[in-house]
C-alpha cells in the first residue's frame, strides 16, 4: 500500500492544519519533549493553524492529573499554547477518560475478523531468541493466532486475554515530512500487535489513531522514535476508513553515551531548568539552536521563530546534546 504524499496534502490542502501535542504525563517534560512540541507549533502556527492538547494518560500507574497539570503550565510558561483540549476543554482530551470511544471502534475493527485474543506472558514474549522490530519491542511470533474456539475457552478460564490485530503480509510505504521515504512490512517487521491490554488497558496504537481522526488531527509532528509505529497507525486507518494525517518525525536529543535523553536526566527537565533561572527565551534558544532554526545559541521569542520557520532548515539526525 503506498500512502502517497500527494494524497495526503490534497486532503489538508483542503483543511486548515490541526496539529496536536499528544504528551504522556508521566513525569515532568524534559528538553526532549519541548523540543517536539515547539516544531508541531511552529509547524501549525506558521501556517496559521489550530492545536489540540491530548493527554496520553491511558497507563494508570505511570501517569496522572497533576502531572497533566504540570505538563499544560510547562507548555504555556514556554508559550506554546493550544486551541482545544487540556484541561480546558469541553469534550474530555484525557485518553483515560475516552475508553468507550476505543471500546467502539475495536468493536467495529472486530468486524474484519483480525482480532484473536492472545494469552501469552510477558515472560514469554521478551525470550532473547524473539527476533525485534526497529522499536525494540519482540515481534509476535503468532502463537495464539490459529487457536480453536475450545482451546480458547480453556485458556480464558485461566487468563484474561489482550486482544490483537492480525497483520497481512503487506508492506506499507509512506513519505515522512521530515525523514523522507519509509517503508515497513507489517508482518516481517512489525508483526501482529496489540490493540487491548489484558488489564483491559487500551493500547496506544489503537487510541492513538481513533484521537487523531476524532480530534480532527491532520499533521502529526513528534519524536523520530514512533516513525516505526507509523506504518500501523496508517494501515488502521485504512481499516476505519479515517482520513491519513501527515506526519514529521523530529530528530530526538540524545546525551553524550548516545541514548536519547529521558526523564532519567532531571538536570533537563523543566522543573530543574525552570528552579535554576533559565527563561523562556533561553530555552527556545537553545532548541531552535538545536534544530538548526537559527545559527546561535541565543536567546529568542516565539514571534521570531515563527517568522523564519521552515522545515527545510530542520536537522533530521538525532542531537547530541550533554
Ligand atoms: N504520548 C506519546 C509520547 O509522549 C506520543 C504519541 C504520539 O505523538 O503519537 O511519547
Amino acid at each position: 500500500m503506498e500512502i502517497s504524499k500527494k494524497r495526503i496534502r490534497s486532503m489538508i490542502m483542503s483543511a486548515n492544519i490541526v496539529g496536536r501535542f499528544a504528551p504522556s504525563p508521566s513525569g515532568r517534560m524534559h528538553l526532549g519533549n519541548a523540543f517536539s512540541y515547539l516544531l508541531a507549533w511552529l509547524s501549525a502556527r506558521s501556517a496559521g493553524g489550530r492545536i489540540v492538547l491530548r493527554q496520553e494518560d491511558l497507563d494508570p500507574v505511570r501517569c496522572n492529573r497533576n502531572y497533566a497539570d504540570q505538563l499544560e503550565q510547562d507548555l504555556l510558561w514556554l508559550g506554546l499554547d493550544w486551541d482545544e483540549g487540556g484541561s480546558g476543554g469541553g469534550d474530555p482530551y484525557y485518553q483515560s477518560q475516552r475508553s468507550d470511544l476505543y471500546a467502539h471502534y475495536l468493536h467495529e475493527l472486530e468486524g474484519t475478523g483480525l482480532i484473536y485474543p492472545c494469552f501469552c506472558t510477558r515472560g514469554a514474549l521478551h525470550a532473547p531468541s524473539a527476533p525485534h522490530a526497529s522499536d525494540g519491542t519482540p515481534i509476535y511470533p503468532g502463537t495464539c493466532r490459529g487457536l480453536s474456539p475450545a482451546q480458547r475457552a480453556e485458556k480464558a478460564m485461566l487468563r484474561r486475554p489482550a486482544l490483537r490485530i492480525a497483520v497481512p503480509e503487506q508492506e506499507i510505504t509512506f513519505t515522512d515530512g521530515l525523514q523522507g521515504p519509509y517503508r515497513e512490512h507489517l508482518a516481517r517487521d512489525c508483526g501482529d500487535f496489540i490493540l487491548r491490554r489484558s488489564d483491559g488497558v487500551f493500547a496506544y496504537q489503537l487510541a492513538v489513531v481513533v484521537d487523531d481522526a476524532l480530534m480532527g488531527v491532520n499533521q502529526v509532528v513528534r519524536g523520530r522514535d514512533l516513525l516505526s509505529s507509523t506504518p500501523r497507525q496508517l494501515w488502521l486507518q485504512e481499516l476505519l476508513a479515517f482520513p491519513h494525517p501527515e506526519y514529521y518525525h523530529a530528530p530526538l536529543l540524545c546525551a553524550g553515551d548516545g541514548r536519547r535523553l529521558s526523564k532519567r536526566d532531571g538536570d533537563l527537565d523543566l522543573g530543574e531548568l525552570r528552579a535554576g533561572g533559565a527563561s523562556p527565551e533561553i530555552l527556545l534558544g537553545k532548541l531552535a539552536h538545536w534544530a538548526g532554526l537559527i545559527d546561535r545559541e541565543e536567546p529568542v521569542s516565539l514571534p521570531e521563530l515563527l517568522r523564519e520557520f521552515d522545515w527545510s532548515r530542520v536537522k533530521r539526525t538525532d542531537i547530541t546534546v550533554k
